[in-house]
C-alpha cells in the first residue's frame, strides 16, 4: 500500500501549486550513487568525502585516487547538481593522522574546517582533484566547507578555492549557530549556505550527537533549531543565494515541508528517504507549508512543534 502510495511520485521536488525544491541525495562515494539515481534524486546535496579518507589511516588518498573517485560520482549526475563537501574529520569522524589525540573536547577542537586549515596541503590536493575531477563534465559542480564559524573561515575557504583554480560555486556549512545568526555575513564570501542539522543540534543544545544520554536535545523539531534554520534562510533570500539542508532534518517528509515553508530552498536525505518527501511536499501548497513553519517555530518543544505542523498540514 505505502509502495502503491508513492507510485508515480517521480520528477523533481514541489509542492502542489508549482514551489519547486530540488530533492537531492547525500552520498558516501560511487557506491551509494545507483540507488540516489534510481530514487529520482535530482543531484547530490551533500558527497561526504571522509570515507575516502578512511582507506588508508596512515595518509590522506593521493591526488589521482582522489580524482578518480570524485569523477565517478559526477558522472552519474550529468547536467544535474553535485554539492561536494571537502573532508570533514574530528569529532565524530576522527582520522588519525589529521586529528590531534590531546584534546579534552574534540567536538569543540580543531575539527572540519578548522583542520583544514592547518593542513592547507590536504585542503589544496582535494580542491585541485576536484577541479581535475570536474574537467569537461557538464555538472554542476558547488564545493563546501563544513563547521564554518564565521565570515573569516567562509573567506578563508573560499581563497583555498580560488587558489586551487577551482570553477564551482563555493559554499559554507551552517553547523555552527554563530554562523546562523550571522549568516548575512558569512553570505558576502561565499554562494551558498548548506544548514548540517546534526551538528547545528549539538551545538545549538551543548549535547553531544552522539550520547544517548542527551539524545532528546538531537531533535530537529526543537523550535531554537527551527529558528537558526529560518534565520540562514531569511538571509539567503536577502542575498540572493541559496540555503539548503543536508542534515538528517530533511528525511523527515514533515518535517521537510515545515523547512519548506521557513524558506530553505533544496532538501538533500539518505536515498531511501527521497521518495516519501518527495510525496509529501506534493501534496501540500507552499502557503500551508510556510503556516505549518510558523506554527512549529511559535511551539514551546519539538513534540509540540510537530504537533502543531501535523494539524496544520491536515487541515485540523
Ligand atoms: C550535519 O552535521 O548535519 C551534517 C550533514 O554533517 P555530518 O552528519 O556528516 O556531520
Ligand atoms: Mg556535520
Amino acid at each position: 500500500e505505502r509502495k502503491a502510495a508513492l507510485e508515480g511520485a517521480r520528477g523533481p521536488g514541489a509542492t502542489s501549486d508549482g514551489h519547486k525544491v530540488p530533492l537531492l541525495a547525500n552520498v558516501g562515494g560511487p557506491g551509494d550513487v545507483r540507488a540516489a539515481v534510481e530514487a529520482g534524486a535530482e543531484g547530490v546535496g551533500l558527497f561526504r568525502t571522509e570515507f575516502l579518507f578512511l582507506d588508508d589511516g596512515s595518509r590522506p588518498p593521493s591526488e589521482d585516487r582522489q580524482a578518480e573517485v570524485y569523477r565517478q560520482v559526477l558522472e552519474a549526475f550529468p547536467e544535474g547538481r553535485v554539492v561536494v563537501r571537502v573532508l570533514d574529520a574530528g569529532a565524530d569522524k576522527p582520522l588519525g593522522f589529521l586529528t590531534p589525540a590531546d584534546e579534552p573536547n574534540p567536538a569543540l577542537g580543531v575539527r572540519g574546517l578548522r583542520t583544514l586549515l592547518d593542513h592547507p596541503d590536504v585542503l589544496h590536493t582535494q580542491l585541485t582533484a576536484l577541479a581535475r575531477a570536474a574537467e569537461g563534465l557538464p555538472v554542476y559542480l558547488e564545493v563546501m566547507a563544513p563547521m564554518v564559524a564565521d565570515r573569516a573561515d567562509a573567506r578563508a575557504f573560499a581563497d583555498a578555492c580560488r587558489s586551487a583554480g577551482l570553477r564551482a560555486k563555493f559554499g559554507a556549512m551552517v553547523e555552527i549557530p554563530a554562523a546562523a545568526l550571522r549568516a548575512r555575513s558569512v553570505l558576502q564570501e561565499v554562494e551558498f549556505l548548506s544548514l548540517g542539522t546534526n551538528d547545528l543540534a549539538q551545538y545549538t543544545f551543548a549535547a553531544d550527537r552522539q550520547l544517548g544520554a542527551v539524545a532528546r536535545h538531537q531533535d530537529p523539531w526543537q523550535p531554537a533549531l527551527l529558528d537558526l534554520v529560518a534565520f540562514s534562510a531569511e538571509a539567503a533570500k536577502a542575498e540572493g543565494k541559496s540555503c539548503g539542508v543536508c542534515g538528517e532534518a530533511a528525511s523527515d517528509p514533515l518535517l521537510a515541508c515545515v523547512l519548506t515553508g521557513l524558506g530553505v530552498t533544496s532538501l538533500s536525505m539518505g536515498a531511501s528517504a527521497l521518495p516519501y518527501v518527495r510525496a509529501t511536499l506534493a501534496k501540500h501548497t507552499l502557503a500551508q507549508c510556510e503556516r505549518a513553519a510558523a506554527a512549529a517555530r511559535a511551539a514551546e518543544s519539538g513534540e509540540d512543534a510537530r504537533r502543531a505542523a501535523q494539524a496544520v498540514l491536515s487541515g485540523e
